[in-house]
């Protein structure tokens, strides 16, 4: 009898921004601490995992010619942590993952850990396993810290490393304008960088998480904008000066706020709404103080299947 093969499954799968990132002390392990409460954005990958003979990733799109294609790329290691969990073969796996980028790569928006997220949905759904998203989380952790966050969506208080999530309610929909950068930054690079201020004087820290959540459920952006704060900003900035240029282009094109997104160097602008958006994403490309400019907004759902057209 011939074997069926199941046809691919595309995923999407969004980005993160953080409005609140708290940076603890570097721990003896070499981590850092983090209370975050992360939002998805509109601005996505997609991801499709089909079964072939040839086995490996390919990458197309935003900034595809700088991410590794071999076990390094966080899908295949998605791809080998699903099959350890299926029991599978990982020396004989007949999976193609097909990445479409629209997230910047290196940009503090959680690019790869998204494309990791949406191959364990994706895999998940090729395979048929029978597998919860409390189970998928468990596996999610296991690749990355974002990993988890970007399988879920929507907006989450996120402890340990970003791992650990709860949810937090927020009906309301916000408006970002995006603002990438030439080059990427390396997220250990910028956490050194932040221990080294940290060693060298007192870098300005972000207040309390509670009125970032108050400001969530009132779903006002005058009050959330008040309260965006990164620990990691100080040290992005210190690492590209020219974020400084960035952040205020951004605010003086009528946003209400600019944040560094993550460990940057994306900076996020945080808008009155999407008419604004478009206005401030329209102004700031012409101000000749990034590379590119996106508009997005979130929350959103996470790693979701838009494509599978195989029986249920
Ligand atoms: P975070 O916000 O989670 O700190 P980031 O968005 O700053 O991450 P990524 O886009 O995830 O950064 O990329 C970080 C590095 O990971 C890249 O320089 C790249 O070499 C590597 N990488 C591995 N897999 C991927 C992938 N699927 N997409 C993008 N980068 C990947």
């Amino acid at each position: 009898m011939l074997a069926v093969v199941p046809p691919p499954v595309t995923v999407r799968v969004p980005s993160k921004v953080n409005l609140h990132l708290a940076v603890g002390d570097r721990r003896a392990d070499g981590y850092h601490d983090l209370a975050t409460v992360f939002q998805s954005l509109s601005l996505t990958d997609e991801v499709t995992v089909a079964v072939a003979d040839e086995p490996g990733v390919e990458v197309h799109g935003e900034g595809a010619g700088t991410v590794p294609t071999g076990a390094s790329n966080l899908a295949w290691r998605a791809v080998e942590e699903l099959a350890r969990y299926a029991g599978r073969d990982i020396s004989e796996l007949k999976v193609r993952v097909v990445i479409r980028k629209g997230i910047p790569v290196a940009g503090g928006m959680a690019g790869g850990s998204a494309d990791a997220a949406a191959t364990l949905v994706g895999l998940a759904s090729l395979w048929r396993l029978e597998i919860g998203r409390d189970e998928l989380a468990v596996l999610a952790a296991k690749i990355g810290s974002d990993v988890p966050f970007v399988l879920h969506g929507g907006v989450a208080l996120g402890t340990g490393r970003g791992e650990q999530l709860v949810p937090v309610l927020s009906r309301h929909t916000f408006h970002w304008v995006l603002a990438f950068d030439r080059r990427g930054l390396s997220t250990p690079k910028v956490y050194a960088e932040l221990d080294r201020l940290r060693a060298d004087g007192e870098p300005p820290a972000v207040g309390a998480v509670e009125p970032v959540l108050e400001a969530l459920a009132s779903g006002d952006p005058r009050q959330l904008a008040l309260l965006l704060g990164n620990d990691l900003q100080p040290a992005a900035v210190s690492l590209r000066p020219t974020l400084r240029r960035t952040l205020r282009a951004g605010v003086q094109a009528g946003a209400l706020a600019g944040t560094v997104s993550g460990s940057g160097p994306t900076c996020a602008f945080l808008c009155e709404s999407g008419e604004d958006a478009l206005r401030v994403a329209a102004e700031l490309a012409g101000a000749g103080v990034c590379r590119t400019v996106r508009v997005a907004h979130g929350p959103v759902p996470g790693a979701r299947v838009v494509n599978d057209e195989s029986p249920r």
